[in-house]
């Protein structure tokens, strides 16, 4: 921003530097002009040299010069000849001798060079510039966007009519959506009207408009090119991966990724002080400073002396080093670790009191309760529900049109129906709610409506997904990972 203002300033500076100019030459122009008539006809010319005196005096007195210096050149210009016109009848027949004295004057210091000596030129520079900056200064305007505010609302603080931010708006639409926390920085010209609208769209984007004649703006949009850089992150594991994870600027979401990763292969639960962990990350940076944007290319975690990886393929999925799937296709159970089956799937399974037959449609994991259960695939929670009677907090998920698992007995459902979820996520908490003789979970696996046996039944979906080239690249980018992460 503030970079902006100088930019602003110093163009504002030449341009009055020109202007400056410009009137010097002019005058120059006319002294010459006027000597040269004197020396023919100086009886008869009493135009010309009232024409240099009234120059003249503009020049040599700066206080008057420099309130001229913000007004556009064109003016300035016409003012001259304007102001010569109109007195030239009252001096043209008064004071005739003192205006050749100082002419004179003026001819000796405009035959050293076409402009005046180079301290005098500096000073006036100067007080032209200061004047020029003062100016500026009071005409300046700066506001952050706040919610609701209109391109017009906001100009009105500078006293600017509705018609300006119509004229822009008719020219430039986007100017219609401002966003709360914009910033706008705009300068009016000496006539109070809109010279020039700094509009921070974005860190990265700023729109500037300025007058380029009556009513019409140009445009210009300079934009920051980010730059996107791989870093690897090292580290020894605190408190948990994710607090561990959450340290070093990952966001939840790509810690949610990576668990799911890893959890596959190593529980991740169980990863304690000291093991090693290293991140490969693509990171974009914006004046060498972090946007907060990134991807997570690669992890690798040592645990109880085994290296675990998880690499991301084209795909957007992970994959350990070998390019096995890690999150795709279904988990054989949906729990974190191995539990002691309490009891079996058993179609033909008799009740222990009335000895009818009761068959057990799924299978009985003996977990306490509180223990995560994890979605042993993708899927759709189709139904949340509770049974004092029977299954007591249960869950049903439909992960495809054929398959649907059911758990039943929770303490605590971690999702609503309708919520899409990946596999590894956790929706519920296990319990012993409902008719239940013990803390368990019992876990139901549904081909087409009809429960099997989820131990045996093979289990859908578990090769890669990747196609022979896809695996080509992912093994190549695999070893690449591989050499990054070392310990
Ligand atoms: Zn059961």
């Amino acid at each position: 921003m503030a970079q902006h203002v100088k930019l602003a300033r110093d163009r504002r500076k030449r341009k009055s530097r020109i202007k400056a100019m410009i009137f010097f030459v002019a005058l120059f122009c006319l002294v010459i002009g006027g000597l040269l008539s004197l020396k023919h006809t100086a009886e008869n010319t009493p135009l010309d040299p009232a024409d240099n005196l009234d120059g003249q005096y503009q020049a040599l007195t700066p206080t008057q010069s420099s309130t001229q210096s913000t007004t556009s050149s064109t003016e300035e210009n016409a003012q001259v000849p304007a102001k010569t016109h109109h007195q030239q009848g009252s001096i043209d027949a008064t004071s005739y001798d003192d205006e050749l004295l100082g002419i004179d004057d003026e001819v000796d210091q405009v035959d050293l060079g076409d402009k005046l000596p180079e301290d005098a030129q500096n000073a006036v520079d100067d007080l032209l510039a200061a004047a020029d900056q003062a100016k500026r200064i009071s005409d300046q305007f700066s506001y952050t966007v706040v919610r609701g505010d209109k391109l017009k609302d906001v100009l009105e603080m500078s006293g600017l009519e509705d018609e300006t931010s119509q004229i822009l708006i008719a020219s430039y639409p986007e100017l219609k959506n401002l966003k709360a926390g914009q910033q706008i920085y705009w300068i009016l010209d000496n006539e109070n009207e809109l010279e020039y609208l700094n509009w921070l769209v974005s860190e990265k984007e700023e729109r500037i408009y300025e007058l380029k004649e009556k009513g019409k703006f140009a445009r210009q949009i300079l934009e920051k090119k980010s730059i996107w850089k791989k870093d690897v992150l090292k580290g020894k594991i605190e408190g948990s991966l994710r607090a561990s994870l959450n340290k070093l600027g990952l966001d939840n979401r790509q810690i949610n990724q990576l668990s799911t990763a890893l959890q596959w292969q190593v529980n991740v639960s169980s990863l304690s002080k000291g093991d090693n962990f290293a991140v490969l990350v693509t990171r974009e940076y914006l004046d060498n400073k972090l946007t907060g944007q990134g991807n997570v290319d690669a992890i690798h975690i040592t645990h109880n002396g085994t290296s675990y990886y998880a690499i991301q393929a084209d795909n957007g999925r992970y994959y350990n080093r070998q390019g096995e799937t890690i999150g795709k296709g279904f988990a054989r159970t949906p729990l974190q670790r191995q539990a002691r089956i309490s009891s079996p799937f058993n179609p033909a399974r008799r009740h222990p009191v009335t000895g009818r037959v009761r068959p057990h449609k799924g299978v009985d994991f003996a977990v306490p309760i509180g223990t995560p259960v994890i979605l042993p695939a993708d899927g759709v929670v189709e139904k949340v529900a509770y049974q004092a009677g029977g299954a007591g907090r249960y869950i049903v998920v439909r992960h495809s049109r054929v398959y649907q698992t059911v758990y039943m007995h929770l303490s605590k459902p971690l999702v609503r129906a309708g919520q899409s979820l990946k596999r590894g996520e956790r929706i519920a908490l296990s319990g012993n709610t409902g008719i239940s003789t013990g803390a368990h979970l019992h876990y139901e696996f549904h081909i087409n409506g009809r429960a099997v046996n989820p131990m045996t039944v093979k289990l859908p979906g578990t090769n890669s997904g990747m196609g022979d080239k896809e695996r080509k690249n992912f093994l190549v980018k695999a070893k690449s990972a591989e050499r990054l992460l070392k310990f």
